[in-house]
């Protein structure tokens, strides 16, 4: 999805030349409501052919793909018998009960939902997905380092704000 009319707003390599103005109203029209239904929003930048083709070394899909199993099944164990078994089908009362913060994440998330006016489904989701980050880490306690990481994923809300 574009960012705004010329396509280069939050491009590191290439200048934007739409007015403020006029990025805010192009995201409003496409998002709001929308945007608050998508889980993990991650802008990313145009990639340059030559890194395409370019041999890096990534995690293997294999390794990935192990990490990925091993945190559902850590979420279905967790789940067992409240009728739902990974982390995004969590509705309010079983996010409360298993995505607890600290003291510190409770106050560092409040002044995240301020700064970037963030709406309570977002709340609701960056709590599951720190839990999810906290799963694939094998942590059963929701770290700041897994807080802080959920909260960049709502990116877009923080261009419209
Ligand atoms: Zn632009």
């Amino acid at each position: 999805m574009k960012l705004c009319p010329c396509g280069y707003y939050g491009d590191p390599k290439r200048q934007c030349t739409c007015a403020p103005q006029q990025v805010r109203n192009y995201l409003n029209r496409v998002s709001g409501p929308l945007l608050d239904r998508i889980d993990i929003q991650v802008q990313v930048p145009a990639v340059p052919f030559k890194e395409l083709s370019a041999d890096t070394a990534g995690p293997s899909s294999v390794s990935v793909r192990e990490k990925v199993v091993e945190a559902r099944e850590r979420q279905a164990r967790r789940l067992e018998g409240s009728g739902v078994f990974c982390n995004a089908q969590m509705g309010t009362a079983l996010t409360r009960q298993h995505c607890r913060l600290s003291n510190a994440g409770l106050s560092l998330l409040e002044k995240a939902m301020e700064r970037l006016g963030l709406s309570a489904r977002a709340y609701g989701r960056i709590h599951k997905i720190a839990r999810t980050i906290a799963d694939l880490e094998g942590s059963e306690t929701i770290g700041m380092s897994h807080l802080s990481e959920a909260i960049g994923y709502r990116s877009l809300d923080r261009s419209i704000a």
